[in-house]
């Protein structure tokens, strides 16, 4: 794609970021790797960056949990997410029926679908090992 060829050095940093984490950093996580990696950029220069990132297609944004910072994500086609309760840690899944959803929302309600996501809420397998090693005196 012609806009890779394009990317600044910081923009192809940001994005280096996000297509190698699995865990949907924020904007405040992906600043603290590239600072790791001895890449100091403004915080307006990430934020930027990752907008940037975000309308060409390269990235996406992904909102879950208690809707506060934006999560970012280097997986674009379509899945979903599942954030855990206890730790905030992310994960995703397909969605197989998505497509029959859609159909059902709009035929349910006349709306014409522009988005649709579906965030599951659990705990993880660390916080799941974490619990019952919690019980093993009972
Ligand atoms: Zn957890
Ligand atoms: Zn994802």
């Amino acid at each position: 794609m012609s806009t890779v060829l394009r990317l600044t050095k910081q923009r192809r940093a940001v994005l280096d970021i996000v297509v190698s984490a699995s865990d949907h950093p924020t904007a405040a996580e992906i600043m603290e790797r590239l600072q790791d990696r001895g890449q100091r950029f403004a915080y307006g220069t990430v934020y930027n960056s990752l907008k940037f990132l975000t309308t060409a297609g390269l990235v996406r944004e992904v909102q879950v949990g208690d809707g506060g910072a934006a999560h970012y994500d280097g997986r674009t086609d379509e899945h979903s997410h599942i954030i855990c309760s206890r730790c905030q840690a992310i994960d995703e899944f397909d969605w197989p029926q998505r497509d029959v959803m859609i159909e059902y929302a709009k035929a349910q309600t006349r709306f014409e679908v522009r988005d649709a996501s579906l965030v599951f809420e659990g705990l993880c397998p660390t916080c799941q090992a974490d619990a019952s090693h919690g019980q093993e005196g009972m």
